[in-house]
Order: structure tokens, then sequence, then C-alpha cells
């Protein structure tokens, strides 16, 4: 199957014009196609390779459509650092339509009604930022939307200097976020919410469909998605940086990938947000925000739901089934698989350790991945040594009572501790070289990020440490 032979269908459409403003996307200036996922052309049931498909560009710059496609913004509102906004909506993000479970939607494509006073566009670095960390994200076993296709363009677009713009063909089973509940709720359209909460159940948990009891069910569902999709987060590093109420996926996926970052030095408190002063959306805040965004859609849900049995929902299975994924997780990436009664202990001292030790988080559990008793390897990636020299003596003793070989440890260690992480010098490296239009380094990257647990010993160069200056450094919003 072609892409360009696919036909979409828009069952969004089914709803009234309440849910969404029928828009035409805008084209850019001299569009070019800077980068593509085969991969994600797969989910679509594309096999024909789509860098020859010659209707590739035209389609995302929307001078061509797909069959059947017709082009929509939805409406959502939202929590924005805690502040309810009634209206925000898709500003600069255009539906085209669905095929087989994947909404496929352009981001950078021109204003629509819900473009408030932006511009309805999006530039390439933000762009290019977005495409790799989405396949990234997979390619780490983290529920995300996906990234299909990239494209740059000749025409200005001002941020706090002048900038490129592009346009991203994002993938993802559902757009309903969180603050498309709200949206509903606080306008006071208790009939459109329940029409949003069926033909939310038909399409991300239609496994429900039917059954008694479904809104209490779904939320059950909605609860332990997003605390899985947290924990997965935590245990890699990353920091999503704007988790509002509307950048909030209802089947917990991760979307909308702003001023993210994975850590470079683990460092628990860590804020890579700039516009983020008072730290809401830290590293550490992560598991707490999951939280109260629940909670918020709880608030959002109860005409349909009873508020007190949404909130025993939460209680009971929030941070239960984040704990229980968060520590089975780490306990892996540490190689530990008996349980001993001391091991929590040793899991917060080995935070603290790194802490104090300045050293990379993904690279050091990576080194430990064939820790042999010698620690070197380990201790060299280190600022200061000495934390981290007390900890490696007392893991290596701890793994005396584990059963399995060393061999097998390092094997299975290596499955679940990532090589290749796309930390944001790197990022900013892609991008600087595309903006001189060398776009080789996005290529590679975007194969390091699709199977990130591999050796690629021809892109050595990408498992490094971010240079000192660039450590944890803070990100601007402007996209
Ligand atoms: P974000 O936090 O980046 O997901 O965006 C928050 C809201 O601002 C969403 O409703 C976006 O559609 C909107 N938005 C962000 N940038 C622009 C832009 N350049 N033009 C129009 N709307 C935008
Ligand atoms: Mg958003």
């Amino acid at each position: 199957m072609k892409f360009s032979n696919l036909k979409l269908t828009t069952p969004y459409l089914c709803h009234d014009s309440l849910f969404y403003d029928r828009v035409e996307p805008t084209p850019l200036e001299n569009p070019f196609l800077i980068a593509y996922s085969q991969s994600a052309a797969e989910l679509l049931g594309v096999d024909e390779d789509i860098g020859m498909d010659s209707a590739l560009v035209s389609i995302l710059n929307g001078e061509e459509k797909l069959e059947g496609s017709e082009s929509f913004a939805m409406c959502y509102a939202g929590h924005q650092f805690g502040h309810y906004v009634p209206r925000l909506g898709d500003g600069r993000a255009i539906n085209l339509g669905k095929v087989n479970g994947q909404n496929l939607q352009l981001k950078g494509s021109g204003v629509t009604l819900y473009s408030r006073l932006g511009d309805g566009r999006a530039v390439l670095r933000s762009s290019i930022r977005e495409f790799l960390m989405s396949e990234a994200m997979h390619g780490l076993g983290i529920e995300t939307s996906r990234a299909l296709a990239l494209i740059g363009s000749k025409t200005d677009v001002k941020r706090e200097r002048m900038e490129k713009g592009a346009i991203l063909l994002r993938l993802s089973p559902t757009w309903v976020r969180f603050g498309t509940f709200e949206y509903f709720y606080y306008a006071n359209e208790h009939e459109k919410l329940k029409e949003l909460a069926d033909y939310v159940i038909a399409e991300s948990f239609s496994q429900l469909q039917g059954s008694e009891d479904m809104y209490a069910k779904m939320y059950e569902q909605i609860v332990k998605n997003t605390a899985t999709t947290i924990a997965k987060w935590q245990s890699v590093g990353f920091n999503h940086g704007v988790m509002n109420t509307d950048n909030m996926s209802i089947d917990g996926r991760t979307i909308d990938y702003g001023p993210f970052a994975f850590l470079d030095d683990y460092q628990k408190y860590y804020v890579c947000n700039h516009t983020d002063r008072e730290g809401r959306y830290s590293f550490s805040s992560q598991p707490g925000i999951g939280h109260w965004n629940l909670k918020a859609l709880a608030v959002a849900l109860s005409p349909i739901l009873e508020y007190e049995r949404a909130e025993d929902i939460l209680d009971e299975l929030y941070g239960s089934t984040y704990e229980s994924v968060f520590s089975e997780i780490m306990y892996a990436k540490m190689g530990l698989e008996l349980e001993d009664e001391d091991d929590r202990g040793l899991y917060h001292w080995m935070l603290r350790a790194m802490e104090n030790a300045s050293i990379d988080y993904s690279m050091f559990f990576r080194e430990l991945s064939s820790f042999n008793g010698d620690k070197s390897a380990i201790l060299d990636r280190a600022v200061n040594r000495e934390p981290l020299s007390a900890w490696l003596d007392a893991y290596a003793k701890r793994l005396e009572i584990e059963s399995t070989s060393q061999q097998e440890r390092h094997q299975k260690m290596l499955q679940i501790n990532p090589k290749y992480v796309l930390k944001n010098f790197l990022l900013q490296e892609a991008i600087e070289k595309a903006q001189q239009d060398d776009f080789s380094m996005i290529k590679e990257l975007l194969v390091v990020a699709l199977s990130p647990f591999e050796e690629h010993p021809k892109l050595q160069h990408l498992y490094r440490s971010a240079p000192l200056q660039e450590k944890n450094k803070k990100l601007s919003c402007s996209s």
C-alpha cells in the first residue's frame, strides 16, 4: 500500500460544530521533505517507502488531499499551570482523518478558529524535536503519538527571531485530551460531555462498550494508563515540561512535545521549561501532577460519574499502579531480580550517589549493565567519584545473592537500559545542522531513536554526555 492511496474516514465529524472547526490547512512556501519514519508509516498499513511517494510533501503541505480526508481543528480547554482556560483547541494543528486506528494530524499548518493571537505555525527547530522525540519515545517502549514525516519551507515565522516554518504529520489513536472533557463540563454542555465519553469509549476503550458502569471503568483505565506512562517517564529520566491538562491524552499516551528534556546528570528537581518559574512541572513533580490532572478530569466527568466515586478510583489505582510499574522497572534497570529487604535503601542511596557524583543518568545505567566488579568504567563518567564508589561496593555485594549468572543479568539489563537517549544537546546539534540545510544528523538520530537498546557501531558518537555548559539547561517554550 502506498501512502497517497490511503482512504481516510472522519468519525469525529459525527459530532456537531461545538466539537471542532472545519478548516483548511494554509500551505507553506517551497515545501521540501526533511525526514520521515517508515516505522510510523507501517502503523497505517503502508508498506511502500513513503520517501519515494511523490505526493507526500503536498499532502503534508495541505495542497493535496488523501481520499476521504476532511480537515478540522478540535476544540478543547484545559488547566494551564493550574489555571483554567475555558477555550484552547488546536491552534496550529489540523486533523485530516483516520485510517487503521490512527488519526492523522498536521502541526504547523496555519490558523484555525482556536489560534487566538498565534500564527498557527510551528518552527523547524521545535518540529525536529517533536519528530525525533515521538519516535524515540516509541523506541523506548513508552506509549506516545508518532511522527510520520516532517517538511521544511521558506516561509518566515516570527519567534524571538525570524525562523522557518515546518509541518509535522503526527499520528495518534486519539487526540482527545483531558481538556476536551473540561471544555464541555465548564461550558455546561453535559449532554455533549456524555457524547464525548461514548466516543472515547468507542475509540480508545472499545472493550468497555456496553458494559455496566462504563464511565467508571473508563476512568479506571485512564488512571492506570496515565500512571503507567508517567512511571515510565520517571524511569528513563524524561521531563515533559508542560503537563497542562490540554496536553494530557485521554488514553494516557505521551503527546505534545514542547520544551521536554531527558535528564543529563541526575537531578531530582530539574525543570526543563524555562517559563515554569515555580517548578510546577519539575522532574520529580510529574507523578504528583499526573494525580492533580486526573483529579481535574474527575471534576469534568462528574455529570456522568459521581465525583466521590472517581476520587475513590483515583486513590485506589493511581499510586499503586505507579509504584508497581516504576519499582519493577527500576529494579530491572539495576539488575535485581530477587527481593531483599535492603533493596529500597540501596535504590535511594543510588539516586543520592548519582546526584552527588554528577553523572549522566542514562549512561550510568548503561554502564551498570556491564558492571563486572571493575568500577572504573562508571566512575570515569562521574565528576565526583567518591559517592558512587562506595555505592558500587555495596551493589557488588548485593549482587552476590542473585541466582542468575552475570552474563544473563547483563543481557537483560542491556534490554532495559537504553544506550541511545535523545538528550537536548544532541537534538540541538541536529537542529543547527538542519538550519544549514544539512539533515544528516536527523536521520542518524532517527535510527538510534527507534532502536535505542541496540549497539550501533557506526553511530557510537551519539553515545556521549552533554558538555558541561549544556547540562540540564532550560528550554524556551516558544515553538
Ligand atoms: P501547547 O502548550 O504548546 O500545547 O499549546 C497550548 C495552546 O496554544 C494550544 O491550544 C495550541 O494550539 C496553542 N498554540 C501554541 N502555539 C500556537 C501558535 N503558534 N499559533 C496558534 N496557536 C498556538
Ligand atoms: Mg498542546
